[in-house]
């Protein structure tokens, strides 16, 4: 299914759809959660933009990959380039919306991945592997510290968290990155996800929120 980035009213951002940047390990219970060590700078891997589709869509489980985990994460949709050394107004600058990822992750074969020192790709940028939500304008969030984030499956609360619980806030975040990564119009960030990570069944009703400014249902498909 074609996708294409879309703000929250519905209207199609003039942007081409590109890679997106993660961030793993970005909030300490999480990291914990997974016996994994906390980072002590930020831990970033890339998907591809052949993983990116909408949760407007079905979630599509393929059995023959094995079980599929959720995590729930903040997503910045990036407009304008940033690479190099950048200050944090510049970065704040670049953000022009703000919505809700699943990073879906084959957690099985990434822990067979992480055994052998292998890349991480096939358990984590495969095709469908970002779901986004629509984007909420920048000049409609608040503070970017305070976004709150949160995941219902079939009406129980999974996952919450808020942006002043990452380990590396967005901007800086965003510094990190652009040291690293050039970002261009187009590009999404997410940001890391809270604990509550789990797996998807066949049949489950999600409900993503940013509270008091997004709300995304979304349902998987086996
Ligand atoms: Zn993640």
């Amino acid at each position: 299914m074609h996708y294409q980035h879309r703000f929250s009213d519905g209207s199609p951002a003039d942007l081409p759809v590109g890679k997106v940047v993660c961030v793993g390990r970005n909030y300490a219970e999480h990291a914990k959660e997974l016996n994994n060590p906390v980072p002590t700078e930020p831990l970033l891997f890339i998907k591809p933009s052949t993983a990116i589709t909408s949760l407007a869509d079905p979630v599509e489980l393929r059995p023959s990959r094995g079980p599929v985990h959720y995590e729930t994460e903040l997503a910045l949709l990036v407009g304008s380039s940033l690479s190099g050394k950048i200050d944090e107004a510049e970065a704040r600058q670049a953000i022009v919306g703000v919505g809700l990822a699943l990073d879906l992750t084959l957690r099985k074969l990434q822990d067979q991945l992480k055994a052998k020192g292998h890349p991480w790709e096939r358990a984590k940028a495969f095709d469908g592997a970002c779901p986004l939500s629509l984007f909420v304008p920048i000049v409609q969030a608040p503070e970017l510290n305070d976004l709150g984030l949160e995941l219902r499956i079939n009406g129980e609360l999974r996952q919450q968290g808020n942006a002043d619980q990452m380990i590396t806030p967005i901007l800086r975040l965003l510094q990190q990155i652009a040291e690293v990564f050039t970002l261009l119009p187009g590009d999404v960030v997410i940001t890391g996800t809270p604990a509550g990570v789990g797996v998807l069944q066949a049949g489950d009703q999600l409900e993503l929120s940013i509270p008091g400014l997004l709300e995304q249902a979304a349902c998987v498909q086996g």
